[in-house]
């Protein structure tokens, strides 16, 4: 099978042939329709935190047909089309029967996504109703982890939220808020290339203003946040959105920063912040993103600005890197 894999940390991923797979017990065999390129795949060839190792196959946001399986795969049969949760779990522990995977004993990431096909077993594998595409199935992942922040952030309607960074994970934070009852959400970046998008979304106003970032969101959202989701990642942006919150405040941290920050405690207890973090998502924030798009919900879709062959990975996966007005790109192997 066509496969790009990784070569070693900040080098290009390469285009190249593996064996195809062969399902062992418990597995099976998915031909990859459309994989999604996660920011988190960028950090992973460029930061040793994630620990990628030469030859492996990135791509966690997958859906596709099932084409082959192993001995002891129940409840699947060749033909059905899936998307691919990519926590790997046993499917078993009171972790997983809860739904909350990312705490079973067996847990890992799965990848494998940017290839013709890929291995994984069928307590990951949720089936795509008939009005769903392969398409939609590549972008429950993102919805699923924004959806998990949004869940944890204990929103009321009425509040007001503003959003930093208007990558995926922020624009699908925006579209969530707005279905919870958000009075008004802001999104913030340092550049406009997302505007339009986020406005789509669910934002009633994008905010740029680098020399400004505290005030100018105070000014579109009419006061300081109920919440503040912090969707970039970066040194910083936790004791930027101190200021930007109203006492008893929440900050909901879904931007993985693998760098040491700093902030002023002292500044966050005169507010009594509450400083909340968000990892994954459970089984059923899954079925629920799921659910959403299966309902007719289109702004979802609109996060999707490319989709290209497997070929061109290496070289739109640089190009991505820098800034640019894609948003997400899909991978059609
Ligand atoms: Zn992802
Ligand atoms: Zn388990």
């Amino acid at each position: 099978m066509k496969a790009v894999t990784f070569q070693a940390l900040h080098t290009p991923l390469a285009f190249e042939t593996l064996p195809d797979p062969v399902p062992g017990e418990g597995e099976l065999v998915v031909k990859v329709g459309r994989c999604g390129i996660c920011g988190s795949d960028l950090h992973m060839t460029e930061d040793a935190a994630y620990g990628c190792e030469h030859g492996d196959v990135l791509g966690h946001e997958f859906a596709g047909e099932v084409v082959a399986l192993g001995k002891g795969t129940e409840g699947l049969k060749a033909g059905d089309l899936v998307s691919v949760i990519p926590l790997r779990s046993c499917g078993q522990c009171e972790h997983c029967r809860k739904g909350e995977v990312q705490w079973c004993e067996a847990f890992g990431l799965q990848g494998g996504g940017y290839a013709e096909y890929a291995v994984t077993r069928p307590n990951q594998c949720v089936k795509l109703p008939q009005d769903l595409s392969l398409a939609d199935g590549a972008i429950i992942e993102p919805l699923a982890v924004a959806l998990h922040g949004v869940n944890l952030s204990g929103i009321r309607k009425g509040d007001k939220v503003l959003v930093l960074g208007a990558g995926p994970i922020g624009l699908a934070t925006a579209f969530w808020a707005r279905r919870a009852g958000a009075a008004k959400v802001a999104v913030q970046d340092i550049a406009d290339s997302q505007q339009q998008r986020a406005l789509d979304m669910g934002a009633d106003v994008f905010v740029v203003d680098p020399a400004d970032p505290v005030g100018s969101a105070e000014r579109a959202l009419g006061g300081k946040a109920d919440i503040v989701f912090e969707c970039v990642g970066i040194p910083g942006l936790i004791e930027q959105a101190v200021k930007q919150l109203r006492n008893r405040g929440t900050i909901l941290l879904l931007g993985l920063c693998t760098r040491p920050d700093t902030f002023n405690s002292f500044a966050m207890l005169q507010k009594e912040v509450r400083l909340v973090t968000s990892a994954f998502f459970t089984r059923q924030e899954y079925e629920a993103a799921l659910e959403a798009l299966a309902e007719g919900a289109i702004e979802p879709r609109l996060l999707v600005t490319d989709t290209i062959a497997l070929d061109a990975v290496p070289e739109v996966f640089e190009s991505l890197k820098r800034r640019t007005s894609q948003c997400k790109v899909l991978i059609a192997p």
